[in-house]
C-alpha cells in the first residue's frame, strides 16, 4: 500500500489489510491530527485499507510541518469523520451541518454579527478562513474577503491564486491589499532589516492591514478562521507566561471600539480537524503547506501539547478554552482605558504620535519618524513597549511574536 504524507511530502510503502488505527500507530501519527484521504474519500481510523490502496495522509495542524465502519451519529449512515471529543461520528452531509451548527452557536452565542452586517473575512487561502468565509456566504451574509500578500515568495503567490479562484468561483468580492505594493516592504525584507522577528512584524502588519481595509471599505466587522486549536494554542502560552493582560484580550469577539472595527473569531469551537474536513467535503482547494518561515514555532509546540493532553483525554482543548471564557475571563477583565489619538502618519488609532506599524514601517526603509521621543517620555507619555502592547490585540506570547523594541 503506498501512503503519501505531507509537510514535507514523501511516500512510504506499508503493509495493507488492516485498520488506519494500526497504520498511524505504526507511523506514530496522532490520528486527530490528519485527514486520511482515498481517492475523493475521507476514512476514520476504524476503516480497513487494502494493499493495493494508496492514501493521503494529510495533517490539519496549522504553524508548521507537523470494529466495524462506525455510523452517523444523526442519520445512521456511514461516517466519514470522528469527532472524539464530542464522542460521535457524522456523514458528510450531517457533518457540514454540524459544522454550521457550530459557527451560529458561536455568532448567536457572542452576539459576533447582524444580518445587516458588512463582513470583511480575512482569508490567507488555507482551509480555516476559506472555509469560514464559505460558510458566511451559505448563512447568507454579506461577506467580502481581504487577502493580504504577504511576499513570502511561491508560498505567498499560491496563496493568492487560491484565495482569487475561490472568489472568482463565487462571484464574491476579494479585497486584495500587497504589502511590498502598498507599503513598501515584505514580510523577510521586514524580518532581516526591522528589530522584530519576522513573525512579529507579519502579526504586526496583519492587523493593521486587516483594521484599516475594514474602516476605509466602510466594513463593520473583520472575521478571522482563528480556530480552536489557535486559540486554546494562545491561552496556554499566555497562561504558561501569566500574561494577564493578553489573556483579558482574548476573546472571541472584540467589540468596535473609536478607530478599531469589531473582530470575530467565528471558527472557535471548531478544531483544526473539523475544520480541515469541511473544506474537503465542501471541495475547496487550500493551501496545504504551511509558512515556510514559522519553521517549529512556539505555537506549533503548544499545539503539539494540546494534542497529547487530547488524544488521552478527548474535550480538553475544549475544556481549557470554553471554561475560560464561561467562568475565567471575568476574572482577567480590566477597566484601564487608555486614550486613543490618530497616528500622525497613517491616522491609525494609536495611544502615540505614531502607531507601532508606522514605527516598524520606517525603521525597515530606514526612514525618520518626527522629533526624538525623550522630550516626550519625560512628560511621562507611553513607552513604544507600552504602545505597542496596546495594540496587539492578537494576544500572541511575546516568545512566538518577538518583542517590541523598548
Ligand atoms: P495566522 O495568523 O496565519 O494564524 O492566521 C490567522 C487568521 O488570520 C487566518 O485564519 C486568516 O483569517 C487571517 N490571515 C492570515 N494570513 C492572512 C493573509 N495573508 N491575508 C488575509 N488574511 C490572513
Ligand atoms: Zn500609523
Amino acid at each position: 500500500m503506498r501512503v503519501r504524507l505531507r509537510n514535507p511530502d514523501r511516500e512510504v510503502e506499508l503493509a495493507g489489510g488492516r485498520k488506519i488505527h494500526d497504520v498511524l500507530g505504526e507511523l506514530g501519527i496522532n490520528p486527530d491530527t490528519v485527514l486520511v484521504i482515498r481517492e475523493r474519500e475521507l476514512l476514520t481510523r476504524e476503516d480497513r485499507v487494502g494493499e493495493a490502496d494508496v492514501i493521503e495522509i494529510r495533517p490539519v495542524i496549522s504553524g508548521g510541518s507537523g470494529g466495524n465502519r462506525m455510523k452517523c451519529r444523526r442519520c445512521k449512515a456511514p461516517a466519514v469523520v470522528e469527532l472524539r471529543r464530542h464522542n460521535a461520528a457524522f456523514c458528510a452531509d450531517c457533518f457540514l451541518r454540524h459544522v454550521r451548527e457550530q459557527v451560529k452557536r458561536a455568532i448567536e452565542g457572542h452576539e459576533m454579527l447582524e444580518p445587516s452586517d458588512r463582513i470583511l473575512v480575512a482569508v490567507s487561502g488555507g482551509k480555516d478562513s476559506l472555509a469560514l468565509w464559505d460558510i458566511l456566504l451559505e448563512l447568507g451574509y454579506r461577506a467580502d474577503g481581504l487577502y493580504l500578500g504577504l511576499g513570502i515568495g511561491e508560498y505567498s503567490e499560491r496563496s493568492h491564486r487560491i484565495a482569487r479562484s475561490f472568489a472568482d468561483e463565487r462571484d464574491a468580492r476579494l479585497v486584495e491589499v500587497d504589502l511590498a505594493r502598498d507599503y513598501g516592504f515584505d514580510v523577510p525584507t521586514a524580518g532581516k532589516k526591522g528589530s522584530r522577528s519576522t513573525c512579529a512584524v507579519c502579526g504586526l502588519s496583519k492587523r493593521y492591514v486587516f483594521n484599516r481595509a475594514a474602516r476605509e471599505g466602510g466594513y463593520d466587522v473583520i472575521a478571522t478562521g482563528h480556530n480552536l486549536d489557535d486559540e486554546a494554542a494562545t491561552l496556554l502560552g499566555n497562561t504558561l507566561r501569566w500574561q494577564t493582560d493578553y489573556i483579558a484580550r482574548q476573546s472571541p469577539v472584540l467589540p468596535a471600539e473609536e478607530g478599531f472595527a469589531r473582530k470575530v473569531k467565528p471558527l472557535y469551537r471548531l478544531s483544526e480537524l473539523e475544520t480541515a474536513a469541511f473544506a474537503f467535503l465542501r471541495g475547496i482547494e487550500y493551501v496545504v503547506e504551511e509558512c515556510p518561515l514559522v519553521g517549529g514555532n512556539t505555537q506549533l509546540r503548544y499545539k503539539d501539547a494540546m494534542n497529547h493532553l487530547e488524544s488521552n483525554s478527548p474535550g480538553t482543548k475544549a475544556q481549557f478554552l470554553f471554561g475560560y471564557l464561561d467562568r475565567a475571563a471575568p476574572l482577567f477583565a480590566t477597566q484601564d482605558e487608555v486614550e486613543l489619538v490618530g497616528c500622525e502618519r497613517c491616522g491609525q488609532p494609536t495611544t502615540g504620535r505614531f502607531c507601532a506599524f508606522c514605527r516598524a514601517q520606517a525603521q525597515i526603509l530606514g526612514e525618520r519618524l518626527g522629533a526624538p521621543r525623550s522630550e516626550r517620555d519625560e512628560r511621562g507619555e507611553p513607552s513604544d513597549r507600552e504602545t505597542a502592547e496596546s495594540l496587539s490585540d492578537e494576544v500572541m506570547p511575546v516568545e512566538i511574536y518577538g518583542t517590541v523594541p523598548r
